[in-house]
C-alpha cells in the first residue's frame, strides 16, 4: 500500500516513503492550529501517502465506546456522530484486543458492523491499528480501500508509527474531549482473578514494581544522536544479560536460565536490532523506535497460533520494557522506600524474593504478581512478611495505573481494582472484624494454653526467615516447632557458606531469646528448588530426589549445615530434625553425620551446645511400619502432615483439583495419625504435628482428641487455636473421638466434630 521502491508489493517500503510520512507528521505537529485540526490533517496525509481511499481516527470515550473523530474518505457528517460500542465491529475488536486487524474482505467478516451514515459500503479491505499510550488503548487508526487486499507487514508498521504520533498528540491534551478515554476507562472498577499465595486482605494503593515508561518524545531532533543512544542501550542490555547469565553459571539448567537465554537470543537478534535502527533513521527517537518495533513484532507474533510464540511474546515484552528503561535511564530507579505510600499494594510481573525484602515492610500491605504462583520463592517471603498476596493475576500490569485504589483479597485470590464504595465498605467491615478478633487473640497472648480440664498444650510456630522471628513473641508461642532452613537457601542467589549459615542460625537463636527452636535440615527437591543448584528434571518430583535423599547423596551439604548449627548453638540447647524419612536407616545415617561433626568440634576444641537432640519427621507412610525402631532412636518426632497425607492418599498437595477430594478429617488419615500419637506416648517420645492442619482450629481439636499434645503452626493461627484449647474439655473430646473412630464407617469426622464443638461451646 505504501508507495514502494519496486513493483513487488511485499518488498520493504522505500525509505523515502516512511521518511516522508515522518516528516509530514512532524510538520503537522509544528503547524499552528488546534488538536482537532491536526487530526484532520493527519488523516488527509495518511490516506494520501498510503494510497488509501479512507483514513479515519476513532477515539475512546469514557464509557469505552469509540467515536469517529476524524476521517478522510468517509462521510464527514459522521464525524463525532458515529460511535461504536465497546468491542463492536472490527474497529472495536482492534481496540478490545489491542491488536492490528487486517481484513481484505471486511464487509464479510462476521464482526463487521455497518454504519450507513459513513457510506463505507464501497470499501472492502480494512486495516486498523490501536492507538496505544503506555500500554493503554486510546483509540484506533484505520485505513480502508475499495479493492480486496491484504495489507503488508510494512503497511501495518507505518500505520502503527502514525498511531504513536497520534497517541503522543492526545497525551498532550490537545484534542478536546479525547485522549482521555484510556485514562478514564481506568476509573472503572475491575475484578482480576488470580490465586491466593499469602493469606490476608489488604486495602491500599497501587505501586508498580517496575513503572512503565511512557514514550512521549517520538520525533528525533538529532537522528545521529538517537542512534548513538539506541546502540549504547542495546550494548548495556546485552552486557546486563551476560552478567546475569554468568551469575547463574553454577546452575546448568532451570527455568530461569532458559528465560535468560531466550532474552539473550532476542537481544542478539540482528533483525530486531536492525529494525530499531531503521526506525531511528526514519526520524524516531530511540524510545519510539523501540516501542514501534515492539508493537510490530508483537502483532506478528500474535498471529501465530503456536503456544511457543505466545510464550516468547512475554519474553519480548519484558525485554523491550527493559531496553526502554535503559534508554530512558530508569533501569535502576526502583521506587525508593521514602516515596512509598503507607498502604502500598505492590504490582509486579515477576519478582525475586530479595527484591521484595528491599521494600519497607511497614508500608507494604499487599502484593499482586502476574506470573508467580504459590510455589514461587517470592510467595514464601510474602507469607513470612504477612502480606496479603495473589499470583497468576493475568493482565494485571496492563490494567493498573500507579496510585489506583485497590483491595487484595488473598482469601479468594481476587484483586478489586478501583473498587466501588460498596465494595470498599464491605471489605473495611471485614478488615475491622478481623482486627477486632486479632486484638482479642492478643489478649490471650500471655495466657498459658491449657484445656478446661487442665491439660497443657504446646503451641509453637513454623518459621524460616529472620523476618519471622518477631512473630514468635507477638503470637505468644512457646517456641519454633519447625524452622524450615531451606527458605534461607532458596532466597539466596548463591549457596550460603558455612560462616553465613552459622551467623544466620545464631541470629535465629538470639532472637528466640531462649525459646526452643527446632531446625529442620535442608528440605529441598520436589517443589523447592535452589536457583544455583543443579537439580534433575523429574517426572514425579514429589516422589523424587528430595529431602534427606539429597542430603545423604550430598553429605558435604548436610555436614556443613550440622556444623553451622552446632557452632551457632554453642552454650545453648540444639534441636534438629530430619525431613522425608522413608526408612530408619536414613535416620541412622543422618545421625552418624551429626555425631561425626560433634566429634570434629570436640577434637578442635570448639565450644559445644549444652544438649543436642535429633528428631525424625514422619512424612512418608512407610515409616509408620517401622515406628518402634524409629522411636527407639529418635529424640523426638514431628509429624509433617502435609506430606504424610499427600502420600497416604496419593494426592499431590500442590494440585488444586485434588485439594478438596480427601478430607483431612476422614478416618483413614486420623487413624494413621493416631497410631503415631499412641506409639509416641507408649515410648514416651515427645511428638508435635507441624503440618497445616495443626493451625486450623477444628483439625487441631481432632489432633488433641487423638492424643497429640503439641502443635506447630503459622503464627497467625496461634490465636484461634489457643482460643479453641482454652474452651475445650479434653477428656470429653478424647472419649468422643475414640468412639467415632471405632465406628466402622468411612465417613469423615468433620461434621460430628463440628457438632461436638458446637454442643460443648468450643471456639472453632
Ligand atoms: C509437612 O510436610 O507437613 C511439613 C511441615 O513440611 P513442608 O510443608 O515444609 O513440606
Ligand atoms: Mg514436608
Amino acid at each position: 500500500m505504501t508507495r514502494r521502491g519496486g513493483d513487488d508489493p511485499r518488498s520493504i517500503p522505500s525509505e523515502p516513503a516512511l521518511r516522508v510520512i515522518m516528516r509530514r507528521l512532524r510538520e503537522i505537529m509544528a503547524e499552528p492550529g488546534d488538536g482537532q485540526s491536526r487530526l484532520d490533517k493527519i488523516v488527509v496525509q495518511i490516506s494520501g501517502l498510503m494510497v488509501a481511499e479512507v483514513c479515519s481516527i476513532y477515539l475512546k470515550r469514557q464509557d469505552g465506546s469509540l467515536e469517529l473523530f476524524a476521517t478522510e474518505g468517509l462521510n464527514r457528517a459522521a464525524v463525532h456522530n458515529t460511535r461504536m460500542k465497546r468491542g463492536e465491529g472490527l474497529v472495536g475488536r482492534c481496540a478490545e484486543l489491542s491488536v492490528p486487524v487486517n481484513e481484505p474482505d471486511a464487509q464479510h467478516h462476521p464482526a463487521f458492523s455497518y454504519r450507513p451514515e459513513t457510506s463505507e459500503e464501497i470499501y472492502h479491505s480494512l486495516l486498523a491499528v490501536p492507538v496505544l499510550r503506555g500500554g493503554k488503548v486510546l483509540g484506533v487508526l484505520v485505513v480502508q480501500n475499495r479493492t480486496r487486499r491484504e495489507y503488508s507487514d510494512e503497511d501495518v508498521e507505518v500505520l502503527q508509527t502514525t498511531a504513536m504520533v497520534i497517541a503522543e498528540h492526545l497525551g498532550s491534551g490537545a484534542v478536546a474531549g479525547a485522549g482521555l478515554g484510556g485514562d478514564q476507562e481506568r476509573t472503572i472498577a475491575l475484578l482480576i482473578k488470580g490465586e491466593p499465595i499469602s493469606d490476608g486482605i489488604a486495602l491500599g494503593h497501587i505501586v508498580l514494581h517496575e513503572p512503565r515508561v511512557v514514550v512521549t518524545e517520538l520525533l528525533a531532533k538529532d537522528p545521529d544522536a538517537e542512534l548513538v543512544r539506541l546502540d549504547k542501550a542495546i550494548e548495556e542490555l546485552r552486557t546486563g544479560l551476560d552478567d546475569m547469565l554468568e551469575q547463574e553459571a553454577v546452575s546448568k539448567a532451570g527455568e530461569h536460565r532458559d528465560v535468560l537465554e531466550t532474552y539473550r537470543m532476542f537481544a542478539n537478534d540482528r533483525g530486531w536490532v536492525r529494525r530499531m535502527r531503521d526506525a531511528v533513521s526514519e526520524g524516531l527517537t530511540a524510545e519510539a523506535a523501540i516501542e514501534r518495533v515492539h508493537n510490530a513484532t508483537r502483532a506478528r507474533m500474535l498471529r501465530q497460533n503456536d503456544p511457543y510464540w505466545r510464550e516468547r511474546l512475554r519474553d519480548l515484552d519484558d525485554l523491550s520494557d527493559r531496553l526502554l528503561r535503559i534508554v530512558a535511564g530508569r533501569l535502576h530507579t526502583g521506587k525508593s522506600n521514602a516515596d512509598l505510600p503507607n498502604d502500598t499494594i505492590l504490582v509486579a510481573r515477576t519478582m525475586g524474593p530479595a527484591e521484595l525484602l528491599d521494600y519497607d515492610r511497614s508500608r507494604l500491605r499487599g502484593l499482586v504478581i502476574e506470573v508467580g504462583s504459590g510455589q514461587s520463592h517470592v510467595a514464601i517471603v510474602a507469607k513470612a512478611l504477612g502480606i496479603a498476596a495473589i499470583g497468576q493475576a493475568t493482565r494485571v500490569i496492563e490494567s493498573v495505573t500507579a496510585g489506583d485504589p485497590a483491595i487484595v483479597d488473598a482469601q479468594s485470590g481476587e484483586l478489586h481494582l478501583r473498587p466501588t464504595n460498596e465494595v470498599i465498605q464491605a471489605y473495611s467491615d471485614k478488615v475491622r472484624l478481623q482486627a477486632r478478633r486479632q486484638s482479642q487473640y492478643r489478649q490471650l497472648r500471655s495466657k498459658p494454653a491449657v484445656t478446661k480440664d487442665g491439660t497443657p498444650i504446646g503451641m509453637h510456630i513454623n518459621a524460616g526467615l529472620i523476618v519471622d522471628m518477631p512473630s514468635l513473641k507477638d503470637a505468644g508461642a512457646d517456641g519454633i516447632g519447625l524452622f524450615r532452613t531451606e527458605l534461607q537457601f532458596m532466597i539466596a542467589s548463591t549457596f550460603p557458606r558455612l560462616d553465613r549459615q552459622t551467623q544466620f542460625y545464631s541470629q535465629v537463636l538470639e532472637e528466640a531469646e531462649g525459646r526452643p527452636v527446632v531446625f529442620r535440615s535442608l528440605d529441598i527437591g520436589g517443589d523447592k528448588t535452589l536457583p544455583y543448584m543443579e537439580q534433575p528434571r523429574e517426572d514425579n518430583p514429589a516422589l523424587g530426589w528430595r529431602g534427606i535423599r539429597i542430603s545423604l547423596d550430598r553429605p558435604a551439604v548436610l555436614r556443613g549445615q550440622f556444623r553451622a548449627l552446632l557452632r551457632a548453638a554453642a552454650g545453648r540447647e540444639l534441636d534438629i530434625m530430619i525431613p522425608m524419612l522413608s526408612t530408619v536407616a536414613e535416620f541412622e545415617a543422618a545421625r552418624l553425620y551429626l555425631d561425626r561433626e560433634r566429634e570434629f568440634m570436640r577434637r578442635h576444641g570448639h565450644s559445644e551446645p549444652l544438649a543436642v537432640r535429633l528428631g525424625a519427621m514422619i512424612e512418608v507412610p512407610s515409616i509408620l511400619f517401622e515406628l518402634d525402631a524409629l522411636l527407639a532412636r529418635a529424640d523426638f518426632i514431628s509429624v509433617g502432615s502435609n506430606d504424610l497425607l499427600q502420600y497416604l492418599y496419593a494426592a499431590d498437595r500442590a494440585n488444586p483439583r485434588l485439594s478438596g477430594r480427601y478430607d483431612t478429617l476422614a478416618p483413614a488419615g486420623l487413624r494413621a495419625l493416631k497410631s503415631i500419637a499412641d506409639a509416641c506416648r507408649r515410648r514416651n517420645v515427645p511428638a508435635t504435628v507441624c503440618g497445616e492442619i495443626a493451625g486450623r482450629p477444628l483439625e487441631a481439636m481432632a489432633l488433641l482428641g487423638i492424643g497429640f499434645r503439641s502443635l506447630s503452626m503459622a503464627p497467625a493461627a496461634i490465636g484461634p487455636v489457643k482460643a479453641m484449647v482454652l474452651s475445650l474439655d479434653l477428656g470429653r473430646l478424647t472419649e468422643f473421638v475414640g468412639s467415632e473412630l471405632d465406628a466402622v464407617t468411612g465417613d469423615s469426622l468433620r461434621e460430628p466434630l463440628r457438632r461436638f464443638a458446637e454442643g460443648d461451646s468450643i471456639e472453632i
